[in-house]
């Protein structure tokens, strides 16, 4: 049997994979840490609460050798050994019974795209008057849920339903509060496996990519001799939230957004976002009371929360936390999403984190801001002023560059989902084309490489030159472009295509692995043509020549213009990029062979794992579209068509009063027969979509196809109707709360 970090599986294969990427997810702070800091788990934990078992709390709480044990466990990846996780369960148990906790949970997320958790006593009576402890170290370094009924994909035959639940030491535990009573709850971030190891969740995938990614990056590193006390290069990642709040008993009266978080129905209101008053205006005085009680809560878990504000549409808002290691920055980014959404109603408000939520106006997204640091504290992603680390930010920059766009097809599939398909190639939200945003100035200095050529003469070779003049660049990015999918924002990139009810967890391990292996490349090319230990002019020379070909080959994925102009769509079909316009045409790369061999090469995934993954992803966009369509029938029969037969016996009533008094009304009548035919026209459309939608397709990814062939374009169909009868309908018949009400009432 194999124990890691003492965690014990039936066959060991949980095994010393999960031990190495654990090992890569440490975060430790230091002087030299770049700006802005980075938020880091112990100092929010000693900032706001007491509600974190984290450094601080272990500190105080572990005898010293335990305490040190652990930290060598968190910092470096050290295996947990059991003697420890017994005490270190003991003291988690009393802390965490102080604050008032009665249950404990392993926290994990399945693929389901949320959290699950399932809740054990902390102690029991024992029957004698006394108490029981219900929770040990092997209670707090591996569970077992009933896992037969989370997606795997058929990663998990039926027969051995188990799955596993393995302590993630690196994600510190926190208490939850319920409103109900009070009831508090001890969560321990756990990754989620099946009986052979095999990955059901998305933290498992998303550490073996920051581990991945470490090493790639270290040997880039080594080759500029900047390694130095460096012993891993965590991925650091914010994430900003944006969000819907609307008036909780107006949703209540929407049964589209009550079981679909989105509005299948709604003419555009009068006032829409045109006047574009309400972004960074401010901020309503209950929002703002709900966005206090939102942070606070977040503060004690230790989410270290900064910024809100208004967002362009009306009712959308926006909150972001300062960045954080990977991981941490992923379960964090989970209950960020849990607490605005419990906090809500406490407010009478109803929080929507549906990515298009109400057609017309913008979506939502959640821009993902990314890098990579040094456990000694540097942004690899940050332009210095000293020429050698300008051409190591250089060599990261093109690596991101080249990962971009010969991975841009899978980096698309990472957020593809029915609900960001509305949002993508909008007319508000980044273009499904995947291209990145540099900015002028480092525009040209990466034209300057491809040409080898410089247009300013500045002493020193060419490189040198282009490396120069980075510092000029602004640290804040002067110049912002809302359009680009995938922006280099002066120290960081920021992918705002992902969604904003998506979990950060699966693009990010996208992103870290095809970032890893283009660092593969690059340290391979750099190695060969300088050496191990190179002088600085043939490093210069070597860097300057893999560069080159980087940019010749990849540059095509650069685009500082307006993203969302016909001209773009039609230029970057010419260079070649694909245009995956929604989740049936995205998804397919899942299956692919190269994409199979990717995973495998960096030990991500197994070409089983991405399989399933594919396999959940089309089967999710498949119940969720289904029923919509299924709600969309429903409110449309029983109670719009009602709402408009009624409006049509109004007028006709209308009508044969006029002739009763005998008055002319034939504008009256050829009214009526207008609307009795959109009536007609309206009824056909529910039929349509009905036996469309009741089809029956077995492969998930044909049903899928039929989904977007037939059954999408029948709900837009009736969809058009209802809102022209919505315009028409006397406003005290319509059933259902308009956008005017959705989004003005504040
Ligand atoms: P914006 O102007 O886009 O709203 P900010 O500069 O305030 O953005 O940053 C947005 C997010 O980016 C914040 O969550 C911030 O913590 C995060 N961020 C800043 N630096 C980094 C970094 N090096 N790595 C990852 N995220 C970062
Ligand atoms: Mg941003």
């Amino acid at each position: 049997m194999a124990s890691t970090n003492g965690v014990r599986t039936s066959n060991g294969t949980l095994g010393a994979r999960y031990d190495a990427v654990l090992a890569a997810t440490q975060w430790k702070p230091t002087q030299q840490q770049s700006e802005p800091t980075m938020g880091n788990p112990a100092r929010v934990e000693s900032l706001y609460g007491a509600d974190v078992f984290g450094e601080r709390a272990m500190r105080q709480r572990l005898p010293k050798d335990v305490f040190k044990r652990l930290m060598a466990t968190i910092n470096e990846g050290k295996p947990l050994e059991r003697d420890i996780a017994d005490v270190v369960a003991a003291a988690m148990k009393e802390w965490s019974i102080e604050k008032g906790a009665t249950h404990y949970t392993h926290w994990f997320q399945p693929l389901t795209g949320l959290t699950a958790e399932k809740h054990d006593a902390l102690v029991v009576p024992d029957g004698n008057g006394g108490l029981l402890s219900d929770f040990s170290g092997s209670a707090l370094v591996q569970g077992e849920p009933d896992a037969s009924s989370f997606p795997s994909g058929g990663l998990r035959a039926t027969f051995e339903a188990r799955g596993y639940t393995a302590w993630d030491p690196t994600s510190p535990a926190f208490l939850n509060r319920s409103d109900a009573g009070g009831v508090v709850t001890l969560c321990i971030p756990t990754a989620f496996v099946s009986w052979n190891g095999q990955a059901l969740d998305k933290k498992t995938p998303l550490l073996r990519s920051i581990e991945a990614l470490s090493e790639q990056a270290l040997r880039v590193l080594r080759i500029f001799g900047t390694d130095e006390g460096v012993s891993r290069v965590t991925t650091t990642l914010g994430p900003e939230q944006e969000y819907f709040l609307i008036d909780r008993s107006l949703y209540f009266a929407r049964p589209d957004l009550v079981t679909c978080d989105r509005t299948l129905f709604g003419a555009r209101p009068p006032k829409g976002q045109q006047l574009e008053d309400h972004y960074f205006g401010s901020i309503p005085s209950r929002v703002l009371a709900y966005m206090n009680e939102v942070e606070r809560e977040l503060y004690r878990m230790g989410v270290p929360v900064k910024t809100r504000h208004n967002e362009v549409a009306p009712a959308q808002y926006e909150i972001a936390p300062v960045f954080e290691s990977a991981n941490v920055a992923c379960d964090h980014q989970m209950m960020m999403m849990e607490v605005l959404k419990r906090v809500a109603p406490r407010y009478g408000l109803q929080c929507i984190l549906h990515e298009k939520p109400f057609k017309g106006v913008n979506g939502s997204g959640k821009h993902n801001n990314w890098s990579m640091a040094t456990d000694t504290g540097v942004n690899l992603l940050d332009p210095r002023d000293e020429t050698h680390t300008n051409m190591q930010f250089l060599t990261f920059v093109c690596a991101v560059i080249r990962a971009v766009d010969l991975h841009a097809d899978l980096l698309r599939a990472s957020i593809a989902s029915a609900a960001n398909d509305h949002r993508l190639g909008a007319n508000e939200a980044p273009p499904a084309i995947i291209s990145i945003f540099l900015g002028d100035m480092l525009t040209d200095i990466i034209e300057q490489i491809e040409t080898g050529r410089t247009r300013r003469t500045i002493k020193g070779g060419a490189l040198d030159l282009g490396a120069r003049a980075l510092p000029q660049i602004p640290r804040d990015a002067g110049d912002r472009n809302r359009t680009s999918p995938f922006a280099f924002t002066g120290n960081k990139f920021e992918f705002r295509a992902v969604g904003s009810s998506l979990t950060s967890a699966w693009p990010n391990t996208v992103i870290n692995t095809i970032v890893a292996e283009s660092l593969d490349h690059v340290a391979t090319q750099l190695e060969r043509a300088a050496g191990k230990n190179p002088s600085p002019q043939k490093l210069q020379q070597a860097v300057k020549s893999v560069l080159q070909k980087i940019v010749k080959q990849h540059k095509r994925v650069i685009f500082n213009g307006d993203g969302y102009s016909a001209e773009w769509h039609a230029e970057a079909k010419r260079r070649g990029l694909p245009n995956l316009r929604d989740t049936v045409e995205a998804l397919p790369v899942l299956k692919q062979k190269s994409t199979a061999d990717l995973f495998r090469k960096y030990r991500v995934l197994s070409k089983s794992e991405v399989e399933s993954r594919a396999h959940i992803f089309f089967e999710k966009f498949v119940k969720q579209v289904s029923i919509e369509a299924e709600i969309m029938v429903s409110i449309a029969r029983t109670m719009l068509l009602p709402a408009a037969l009624e409006h049509q016996s109004r007028m006709g009533e209308a009508i044969g009063a006029a002739l009763a008094a005998d008055v002319d009304c034939d504008d009256q009548r050829a009214e009526l027969e207008k609307f009795v035919r959109l009536i007609g026209r309206f009824r056909t459309a529910i039929n349509t979509l009905e036996t469309l939608n009741d089809q029956h397709v077995d492969d998930p990814e044909k049903h899928a196809r039929h989904i977007k062939a037939k059954v999408r374009p029948a709900m837009d169909a009736l969809r058009e109707l209802a809102d022209q009868l919505e315009e028409q309908v006397s406003a005290d018949l319509w059933p259902i709360p308009s956008y005017r009400e959705l989004l003005f009432i504040k």
